[in-house]
């Protein structure tokens, strides 16, 4: 699974970070970026999860 967080879309809310704090993290503009592009087996559905919960549809997942 890969993982991707449209820095046009994001408005900073943290939520993604809140759901998978091992994946996404809010960089120095506020924004969500994912730490790691290949998402592993343990964290993937923590991933599926952070994109329903994110508000603007910010984050693509490529299963
Ligand atoms: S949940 Fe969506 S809008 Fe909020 S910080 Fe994460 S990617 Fe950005």
């Amino acid at each position: 699974m890969k993982v991707k967080v449209n820095q046009d879309s994001c408005i900073g809310c943290g939520a993604c970070a809140a759901v998978c704090e091992n994946v996404f993290e809010l960089n120095d503009e506020g924004l969500s970026q994912a730490k790691v592009t290949e998402i592993n087996e343990k964290d993937s559905q923590d991933v599926r999860d952070a994109a329903d919960a994110c508000p603007t549809g910010a984050i693509e997942v490529e299963e």
